[in-house]
C-alpha cells in the first residue's frame, strides 16, 4: 500500500512478517520497512504464534540499519546515524589501527542512533536503551567507554 504491507502490532490477521512489512520503529515513532534479516526472524516468530492461536505483540524494532562483518570485522548500525539539525549531539572515536569505530547520537538524553565496528558486543545494551528511550543521564558520561556494559545501567538506575 505505501512501501510495505502495513501491518498491526499482533502483525495478524493478514500475516505477514520480513521484508514485505512496514512496521512502527519505537525510536522514531514511525511505520518503515526494516529490511534485514533479525527483524526478518523476529516478527515471523511473532506471526507463527499468532497463527497458532497464541496471542504475541511486536514491540517493534529500533530500524536497524545493517549488521554486517567485513573480513571478520563486525559492524552494526541502529537507529538514526546521520541526524541534521541542532537537537543531536553526536560522539565519535575512530581507532583504525584496531579496527574500531563507535558513534552514538543523543537527542537530548535519549540514545537514537550508534554505529559500531569491530567491537559489537554491547549493542545489545545500546539497542535495549534506544528501545526504552531511558534516560541516559545516569550514565551518560560511561556510554562511550570500552568497557561500558549492562551493570553501569543496573548500577545507575537501581
Ligand atoms: C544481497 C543482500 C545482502 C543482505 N545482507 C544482509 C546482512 O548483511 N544483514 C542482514 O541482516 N540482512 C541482510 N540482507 C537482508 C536479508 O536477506 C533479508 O532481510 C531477509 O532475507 C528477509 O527475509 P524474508 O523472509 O522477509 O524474505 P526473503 O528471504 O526474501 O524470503 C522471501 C521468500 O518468498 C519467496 N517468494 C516470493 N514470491 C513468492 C510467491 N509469489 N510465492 C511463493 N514464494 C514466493 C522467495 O522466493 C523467497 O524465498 C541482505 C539481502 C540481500 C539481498
Amino acid at each position: 500500500m505505501n512501501r510495505g504491507i502495513p501491518v498491526n502490532e499482533y502483525i495478524s490477521g493478514v500475516y505477514a512478517a520480513g521484508d514485505v512489512v512496514e512496521t512502527l520503529d519505537p525510536n522514531t515513532g514511525r511505520k518503515g520497512l526494516t529490511p534485514i534479516w533479525p527483524n526478518a526472524c523476529a516478527q515471523g516468530r511473532i506471526a507463527a504464534y499468532n497463527m497458532a492461536g497464541h496471542k504475541r505483540v511486536y514491540g517493534g524494532m529500533i530500524g536497524m540499519q545493517n549488521a554486517v562483518e567485513f573480513r571478520e570485522i563486525p559492524a552494526i548500525a541502529m537507529g538514526l546515524t546521520q541526524p541534521e539539525g541542532e537537537d543531536y549531539e553526536v560522539f565519535t572515536d575512530y581507532r583504525p589501527e584496531r579496527s574500531l569505530y563507535k558513534k552514538l547520537v543523543l537527542k537530548g538524553d535519549v540514545l537514537v542512533g550508534l554505529i559500531l565496528v569491530g567491537d559489537i558486543r554491547q549493542a545489545g545494551v545500546y539497542g535495549a536503551l534506544m528501545k526504552k528511550k531511558a534516560d541516559v543521564r545516569p550514565f551518560r558520561h560511561l556510554l562511550m567507554r570500552d568497557d561500558f556494559y549492562y551493570g553501569h545501567v543496573l548500577r545507575r538506575t537501581g
